[in-house]
């Protein structure tokens, strides 16, 4: 296989089959212009639509492949503060992506993708042609959602498209979408990511590689079921964190104040994100009381002042052990 290309698709990781399929269709234009991404949720397939459409929309293109580093390259890549990228000729359906009156509704789409959306962002967009010039990619994201009006809406475009106009619909369920539309598109099947696929992908997201490797072997090889997990461990550690805490300040012994410390020995990270989280706590504790301020809730907005001087001592790189047993015998001098 040739390594021409510098875009989005160059650098999808543990979809061999699916890339290959496309770039030979790409490097020998013979793209289909209606494809069907199937596969769980978290393997890739919207990564790889937006490499397609770098592909397609591409100002210097290579054997088909996209630059990656042109502005149409850029654009389709780079989104919106709705969360839609900013190249105007490719366009993302999804449930809810709109806000109901830019498509001409008056509610939000709860149950389905709406025959209101495509029309908007499908239909009225076909008739007027590219922007720039190149062409166009529509991505329906969860395909098996569109309405059936939405769907009988799409059908015609999707059997014959204008010039260089391309769909990419995506979905989890290919058992749920209409067969007609089954029937128009190229199905192209996305494979569960190998764990240590998974893995690099958490670690170049900024995880430890430990943590990563952990949820990575009980995440089905989905991305999105990893990242779920790593949330999930990660308030488990908060709230063992700040049962650590509380346990320290009501306990006469040192013991609970040692596990306290304990937790954020060696890494300074995982002791202010401790504060922090115990910080919110003090907050949440101190709003408790309505009204008059309670005894309770005047002792945990003292206790919330020392947490933050406790805080920006570790910001001024004090030893994550040290500043955590001064502000435990700090905590435990207030009465
Ligand atoms: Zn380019």
């Amino acid at each position: 296989m040739t390594t021409v290309s510098g875009g989005t698709l160059d650098s999808v990781l543990g979809q061999a089959t699916a890339v290959g399929t496309l770039r030979r269709a790409l490097g020998s234009d013979r793209l289909h212009h209606a494809l069907l991404f199937e596969g769980t949720a978290g393997v890739g397939k919207s990564f790889v639509a937006e490499g397609l459409a770098q592909a397609l929309l591409c100002d210097d293109r290579r054997e088909g492949l996209a630059c990656g580093v042109c502005v149409p390259c850029i654009k389709v890549l780079r989104r919106d503060s709705n969360g839609r990228s900013v190249h105007p000729d490719f366009a993302t359906v999804a449930r809810a992506m709109y806000d109901p009156a830019t498509i001409g509704r008056k509610t939000q789409e709860t149950q389905d993708i709406s025959v209101d959306q495509v029309r908007t962002v499908v239909l009225a967009r076909i008739s007027l042609g590219p922007v720039l010039g190149r062409g166009r990619v529509f991505l329906v994201r969860d395909a098996d959602e569109l309405s059936t009006s939405a769907a009988n809406a799409l059908l015609k475009t999707l059997e014959e498209p204008p010039p260089r106009t391309y769909f990419v619909l995506t979905t989890t369920r290919p058992g749920e979408l209409l067969p007609t539309i089954r029937s128009r598109t190229q199905h192209i099947r996305f494979a569960p990511l190998p764990d240590d696929v998974v893995t690099r992908l958490l670690v170049r997201e900024g995880h430890e590689q430990a943590a990563a490797e952990a949820v990575a072997r009980d995440a089905q090889g989905s991305l999105s079921i990893a990242r779920d997990k790593l949330r999930g461990t990660a308030k488990e550690a908060v709230d063992t964190w700040i049962s650590a805490m509380e346990d320290a300040l009501k306990d006469k012994t040192f013991a609970s104040a040692l596990k306290a410390s304990e937790a954020s020995k060696g890494s300074r990270d995982a002791a202010a994100l401790g504060l922090e989280a115990f910080a919110a706590h003090l907050v949440d504790e101190a709003r408790k009381s309505v009204g008059e301020p309670t005894a309770q809730a005047l002792r945990a907005a003292e206790r919330y002042v020392r947490v933050q001087k406790a805080l920006r001592q570790l910001d001024g790189n004090g030893s994550p052990q040290l500043v955590m047993e001064a502000l435990l015998a700090d905590l435990r001098s207030t009465p």
